[in-house]
């Protein structure tokens, strides 16, 4: 049997949370066993959707990222409990709450965060992959009420273009876990400002802004908008040397780093060339 995948596209998420209401919907006290007991109502979210603020005012982006069970194909929470957490043959991970009854290390065992603890029935509970509805030949409620086509859901043949430009959600375990939810568009940093002529306090307008990767010397230019920003997207988080340059002023060079965060530099200052003048 074909291996299933979800992908998660971040740059179609809008963060309206359908997907993680859904999950409530389909699970909060309706007993899928034999793969979940009911979900209690609150304080579990078998898939959520985490908002990133990126930048700094004006210049700030939010990010949405879906965050359930990554239904590894190496599993450290099946490590832990190899009794209580099977695979199924098409790949999703599955908790078995009468085998797990009890066994509250399972909630640690979990990198993601995926795993919770459920006091009154004394199990541990994650995403199911919905897998009493595919075993009826349907999808995951979190992929179906998705507006937006951002979850998706079926067979890894079907996703081969997909796979091949995904991510995973924590590059750095992906090799050891080996997860079965792939993320398209994870956003990497973003390097923005705004160029001014002080002299007239007017922003300038096409602009040619150069950033330049110091340590790999790989360079990419924009133009200043009708608002004098400039926006380098998905920039990786590096030291930049940064060329602003515009007919009629001087040539600026600046400094700025996106190492820990996305980066608005703010207003740039260009003055006019009295040679010129
Ligand atoms: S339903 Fe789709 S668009 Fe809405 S938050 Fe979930 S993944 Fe994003
Ligand atoms: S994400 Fe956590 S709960 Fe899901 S399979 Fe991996 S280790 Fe287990």
């Amino acid at each position: 049997m074909g291996k299933k995948v979800f992908i998660f596209d971040v740059s179609k998420c809008s963060g309206c949370r359908n997907c993680q209401i859904a999950c409530k919907d389909e699970h909060v006290d309706n007993d899928w066993s034999p793969y979940a007991l009911p979900q209690p109502d609150t304080g579990q979210f078998w898939t959520r959707i985490e908002e990133k603020v990126r930048g700094q005012v004006p210049k700030v982006k939010v990010a949405y990222t879906l965050r359930m069970c990554q239904h590894c194909a190496d599993a450290p929470c099946k490590k832990v409990a190899p009794d209580a957490v099977i695979e199924r043959d098409d790949g999703l991970v599955i908790i078995d709450p009468t085998k797990a009854k009890g066994r509250e290390e399972l909630v640690r065992a979990c990198p993601y965060g995926a795993i919770f603890w459920n006091e009154e029935l004394s199990v541990p509970q994650k995403c199911t992959g919905c897998a009493h509805l595919v075993d009826a030949g349907q999808i995951p409620h979190c992929v179906d009420v998705c507006p937006h086509g951002a979850i998706r859901f079926g067979d890894e043949e079907e996703f081969a273009t997909e796979l091949a430009a995904s991510e995973a959600l924590e590059p750095e375990r992906a090799e050891k876990d080996r997860p079965r939810v792939h993320y398209l568009n994870l956003p990497k940093r973003f390097l923005a400002g705004c160029v001014i002529d002080p002299e007239e306090d007017e922003v300038i307008i096409g602009a040619k802004v150069t950033a330049e990767n110091v340590d790999s010397g790989q360079a990419r230019a924009v133009i200043t908008d009708d608002f004098g920003d400039f926006w380098f997207h998905q920039v990786e988080a590096a030291h930049w040397r940064v060329y602003v340059e515009a007919e009629g002023f001087m040539t600026r060079v600046f400094d700025a780093d996106t190492c820990e965060e996305d980066r608005n530099m703010g207003y740039l200052e260009l003055y006019r060339n009295q040679l010129q003048g």
